[in-house]
């Protein structure tokens, strides 16, 4: 079966419906973009997938590897695999970025198997350098100070660090210069393998020219209403979403 499946997702938030019977299917080595105007329900798709409890599921079937996420808790899901990079990544006051980091490794290798702490720091050097990212920012409270750029930036050193097997990028791309966007693109295109799948969601082509899609989805008012290859994304682009509106007789 497919790596990561969503069937028929419904889910609401303050007791409204925003995603409204959604459905993917996501095989390893595969690479999917999410695209869509503001407020289709992107984010909440993203949130609503790792068990935020802001989200409620009110129907639908989400499988990993088979197995029910939904029943999973967060942390189970992180242990799985499952990684989000988020939209607007949380400020965390007390707690370095690099111990961050470190507990959600341990907890995703597993007890009896946690990384040894020289091999842990030497690694995230390593990909912190990779990322052109300060290494005084290991020493720093997760993301407080840092810039939309260098909060994107992080949030794509947890993912090359915690080597996730679900991959769901919610607009990594705001915020990032274009060097900035190539260094993303490039940690992203590494990861790739049969073991891994990725949802990208973006509202711009831009980054679909570095992490080319095999797939591009767009997702209107809680669906996905179009899929196809890239050139989907291209159209989108040059053209906006009117004539699709138009076709699917989507009012605004
Ligand atoms: P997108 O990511 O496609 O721009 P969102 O998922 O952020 O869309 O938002 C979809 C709708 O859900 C919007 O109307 C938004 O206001 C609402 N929404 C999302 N998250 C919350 C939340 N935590 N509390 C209240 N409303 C929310
Ligand atoms: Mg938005
Ligand atoms: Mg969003």
């Amino acid at each position: 079966g497919p790596l990561f499946h969503i069937e028929d997702l419904h889910v609401s938030v303050e007791d409204k419906e925003i995603v409204r019977g959604l459905n993917l299917t996501l095989k390893g080595g595969e690479i999917h973009a999410i695209m869509g105007p503001n407020g289709t329900g992107k984010s909440t798709l993203a949130s609503a997938l790792m068990g935020h409890p802001a989200y409620e599921i009110i129907g639908g079937k989400v499988t990993l590897d088979g197995e029910d996420v939904l029943e999973m808790s967060v942390d189970e899901r992180a242990r799985k695999g499952m990684f989000l990079a988020m939209q607007y990544p949380a400020e965390v006051p007390g707690v370095s970025n690099a111990n961050f980091i470190r507990t959600a490794l341990n907890a995703r290798l597993g007890e009896g198997n946690e990384i040894p702490v020289m091999k842990f720091h030497r690694e995230l050097q390593a990909q912190m350098k990779r990322l052109n990212i300060d290494p005084v920012f290991a020493e720093r409270y997760l993301n407080e100070g840092f810039s939309g750029g260098e909060k994107k930036r992080n949030e794509i050193l947890q993912m090359v660090m915690l080597k996730p097997r679900v991959v769901i990028l919610d607009e990594i791309d705001s915020g990032l210069d274009i060097d900035a966007l190539k260094i993303v693109a490039e940690a992203v295109n590494s990861m790739r393998s049969p073991e891994v799948t990725f949802l990208i969601i973006t509202h711009y082509q831009r980054l679909l020219q570095y992490i080319v899609p095999d797939f591009v989805h767009v997702m209107m008012q809680g669906r996905i209403v179009r899929s196809g290859g890239r050139e989907l994304a291209e159209r989108l682009e040059a053209e906006g979403y009117d004539w699709l509106k138009h076709e699917l007789g989507i009012e605004d």
